[in-house]
């Protein structure tokens, strides 16, 4: 016996030093990282679906925005769609929300890749009770039959909407999450950004706005910062009403370098990117961008495609581009 539990104990030390040496080996998993899953607009394009943004911290897994496709580009970075613990919207325009019923729905199937058993919880401005309210009733018959003929929880597909006003919106597991005011002009409040902070790091994603003081508060010191950027040639801006209208609700590139001047976060990211053009004036590129935003910022700003990945780090902020 006593020879049995030596060879033993002998075995577990080994077995304990090389697992040891293994996790030495290997780099720590990135514990707060943010994947730009959609970073278009309106226009169902396939390069840039819909606005919304992934983000991971600790042990929580949330979403900011549903824009079109936000369901497919999670599955495309292997994030169980039952698992996503809060949902935030940052205003009710439909590229922002169009997303959510597919998310909700699809991510209560009884699939490897859903199976959510608890309620779908979700945080936005005024009209988002309403909004959820009204998606029960449009998809009754499904919620229905699925509880019916295939047993699936009704926990499941039950909602908690919570409508929110300016301050912190959610504390779970070290992670909170701020709304702020934005202006995305004056018929259309409430609209939010949110800052993610996280074991002393910070993400903020600015939502639609145009040049926003209360945006460069909230982003001061920032490790990342997400934020969205309109753009279209001077020509253009001057024939057409619409394209004015649009870009008096959004940043232009030479503004959205002030906001970085001010704020300093550690990397400046654009995401829902507007790029108006016409077969006369064509739509800038995403260079011009850049080099407006460089007008009035020194440091780099990254253009995001989808799925790009940021891992935000004590150390900075590194990129991880799109497989
Ligand atoms: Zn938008
Ligand atoms: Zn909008």
């Amino acid at each position: 016996m006593r020879s049995r539990s030596i060879v033993t104990a002998a075995i577990l030390v080994t077995f304990a030093s090389v697992t040891m040496e293994a996790q030495a080996q290997q780099p720590t998993a990135p514990d707060f990282n943010v994947v730009t899953l959609g970073t278009g607009s309106p226009p169902p394009t396939l390069k840039r679906f819909g606005p919304a943004t992934l983000v991971r911290a600790g042990r929580e897994t949330l979403l900011f925005d549903a824009g079109r496709g936000a369901t497919q580009r999670l599955m495309q970075t292997g994030v169980r769609l039952g698992s996503i613990d809060a949902v935030f919207i940052t205003h009710l325009h439909s590229d922002h929300i169009v997303g959510i019923p597919d998310l909700w729905l699809t991510g209560w199937l009884p699939t490897a890749y859903a199976q959510r058993q608890s309620p779908f919880r979700i945080w936005g401005p005024a009209g988002t009770k309403g909004m959820m309210d009204g998606l029960e009733q449009a998809y009754a018959w499904d919620i229905q039959a699925r509880t019916a003929d295939q047993n699936l929880p009704k926990a499941g597909v039950a909602i908690e909407a919570t409508e929110i006003s300016e301050g912190v919106v959610y504390e779970r597991n070290g992670v909170k999450v701020t709304a702020f005011e934005v202006d995305h002009g004056p018929l259309l409040k409430p609209a939010f950004g949110y800052r993610i902070d996280y074991d002393g790091r910070s993400v903020v994603i600015s939502g639609d706005t145009k040049f926003s003081e209360n945006l460069i508060k909230f982003a001061s010191g920032v490790d990342l910062l997400i934020h969205q950027v309109a753009m279209a040639k001077e020509e253009l801006l001057q024939t057409s009403i619409i394209v004015r209208a649009i870009l008096a609700h959004h940043t232009k590139p030479e503004e959205a370098g002030v906001v970085f001047t001010r704020s300093k976060p550690k990397l400046a990211v654009f995401y829902h990117i507007v790029l108006q053009g016409t077969p006369q004036f064509p739509a800038p590129t995403e260079d011009d961008v850049v080099n407006k935003t460089r007008t009035t910022y020194s440091g780099p700003p990254v253009v995001s495609e989808d799925l790009m990945s940021f891992n935000v780090d004590k150390t900075g902020v590194s990129i991880v581009p799109p497989k």
